[in-house]
C-alpha cells in the first residue's frame, strides 16, 4: 500500500525536480551587466528594471524565437562561464567580439561598432596620444577588452566589477584613468561634468551576441532578427532611442 502511493507520486516529483533544475523551453534566458548604458541599465519608475538598446534587442530575438525573455543581470566577468555552463542561453552585454572570446562561445554577425576612450578628471592634461597612456595607472572593467588592452600599456591596472565602480575611482583620485567603451563613457561622462573623454587612435570594436557552441538553431535566429530588424528599419529606430 504504502509503496504502491510512493511510486504514484513519482512522476509528479520527477516533474518537479526537471522543474527545478532545467529551464523551461518557452523561457529564454540572455545574460547582461546592466551596468553599460544605453545598452543595458537599471533603470524604469521603481529603479528596478533592466533595460536598454540590448535588451530591446532581446525581447524581439525572444518574440522571434516564440519564447519569453528572461533577464540575468551578472558580473560581466561570469557572462561566459554562464553561458557555457547552460545557465543562460545569450549573452547580450556589449560584448566585443574578440578571437579569445570565439575559441569558446560562438558571436552573431555584429550588431554595433564601437571603440575604447579614456576618461580623466577635467584637469589632467597629461593624455594627448597613446604614447602617454604609458605607466599610467588604469581603472577598468573586469575582463573586458580594456582591461585586457590597458596591460599593454601599463602594470598598474585596477579591475573592478562594474564601470560604475571604476569611475567612482577616478573621481576620488585614485587612478588616473578609466578606459572604457565609446557610449557608455560618454554616459558617464554626461552625469561626471568634472570628467572629460578623450577620443585616440583605438581601433574598432564589434558587439556581437553569444551563444554557446554547437547552438545553430539560436545563432541562426538571432542572425535572422537582427537582419529582419536591420532591413525594417526597427534597427535603426532603437540606435534613435537609445544611443544617437
Ligand atoms: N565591449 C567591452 C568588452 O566586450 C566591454 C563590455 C562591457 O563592459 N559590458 O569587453
Amino acid at each position: 500500500m504504502k509503496k504502491s502511493t510512493l511510486l504514484g507520486a513519482l512522476p509528479f516529483v520527477a516533474t518537479l525536480l526537471l522543474a527545478g533544475c532545467g529551464k523551461s523551453q518557452d523561457v529564454l534566458v540572455v545574460g547582461t551587466n546592466a551596468s553599460f548604458a544605453p545598452f543595458e541599465y537599471v533603470g524604469g519608475p521603481n529603479g528596478d528594471e533592466i533595460k536598454g538598446f540590448d535588451i530591446d534587442l532581446a525581447k524581439q530575438i525572444a518574440e522571434d524565437a516564440g519564447k519569453t525573455l528572461k533577464i540575468e543581470n551578472m558580473n560581466f566577468d561570469s557572462l561566459i562561464v554562464a553561458l557555457n555552463s547552460g545557465k543562460i542561453d545569450f549573452i547580450a552585454s556589449g560584448m566585443t567580439i574578440t578571437p579569445e572570446r570565439q575559441a569558446s562561445v560562438d558571436f552573431s554577425e555584429p550588431y554595433y561598432e564601437a571603440t575604447q576612450v579614456v576618461l580623466v578628471n577635467k584637469n589632467n592634461n597629461s593624455i594627448q596620444s597613446i604614447d602617454d597612456l604609458t605607466g599610467k595607472h588604469f581603472a577598468v572593467q573586469l575582463g573586458s577588452t580594456a582591461d585586457i588592452m590597458a596591460k599593454k600599456y601599463t602594470d598598474k591596472v585596477t579591475a573592478f566589477n562594474s564601470g560604475f565602480e571604476a569611475i567612482m575611482e577616478l573621481k576620488n583620485g585614485k587612478v588616473d584613468l578609466v578606459l572604457f567603451d565609446s557610449e557608455p563613457a560618454a554616459n558617464y561622462l554626461a552625469k561626471n561634468p568634472e570628467l572629460k573623454l578623450i577620443s585616440l587612435d583605438f581601433p574598432a570594436e564589434f558587439y556581437g551576441f553569444a551563444v554557446a557552441k554547437h547552438q545553430g538553431e539560436l545563432l541562426n535566429s538571432i542572425n535572422s532578427t537582427l537582419a529582419k530588424m536591420k532591413a525594417n528599419g526597427q534597427y535603426q529606430a532603437l540606435v534613435s532611442a537609445h544611443i544617437k
